[in-house]
């Protein structure tokens, strides 16, 4: 393509770094920023730069903060006793837009990876495990069910002994088909029946 702006090709490339978007929505995502909306585009900017210098992680749980504990981590009205832990801030914006769990959270950095080289330090797991010995009732292992999930939900597991731990059950979601669902899903569906009557 004929560049008409080397600043404008830059930007173009730059906004492709977001999901989902390639050279044709990278395009029309500049030609707005810069054409009709230059005004909230500079507010964009700025407020992007802000966040990146300001926003790390809760020491405590790893979810983005602001400040060296996170407001859920601080609130004495949630249930201290129960640990939530997921894989990434936006597992935690989950259930917290859905309001289903009002105890603490632990974030972990992706899940361990052994064919991939990723390793427990590198999610943060020895993090998990000082978290785990200060005191909880129950640690809820709320991952992914793939086989990353399930190497990290064991490894966790051999690390907490005498820890009550459960997961989240795994199996056929709401409104699925049962037709079209693979047989690992099925397998696991079956294997965590419950008694009906
Ligand atoms: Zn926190």
């Amino acid at each position: 393509m004929k560049s008409f702006s080397p600043l404008f090709d830059e930007l173009q490339r730059a906004l492709q770094v977001l999901p989902g978007v390639g050279p044709r929505s990278a395009q029309r995502m500049a030609l707005n920023l810069i054409e009709r909306t230059p005004r909230e585009a500079k507010t964009l900017a700025s407020v992007l730069d802000q966040a990146l210098n300001e926003i790390g992680h809760c020491q405590r749980c790893y979810v983005l903060s602001e400040t060296d504990e996170c407001q859920i981590c601080t609130d004495a009205k949630r249930d201290h006793t129960r640990l939530m832990v997921v894989e990434s801030p936006g597992q935690l914006l989950a259930f917290e837009r859905a309001g289903l769990h009002d105890g603490q959270y632990f974030v972990l950095n992706g899940l361990i990876s052994p064919l991939d080289g990723v390793s427990p330090d590198e999610v943060r797991i020895p993090q998990l495990l000082g978290r785990v010995r200060e005191g909880v009732d129950e640690v809820i292992l709320a991952l992914t069910s793939s086989v990353e999930g399930e190497a990290t939900a064991h490894y966790i597991k051999s690390q907490c002994p005498g820890i009550t731990l459960t997961r989240l059950a795994r199996g056929i979601p709401m409104g699925g088909d049962i037709e079209a669902l693979d047989p690992n899903t099925l397998e696991l569906a079956l294997g965590a029946r419950e008694r009906w009557s």
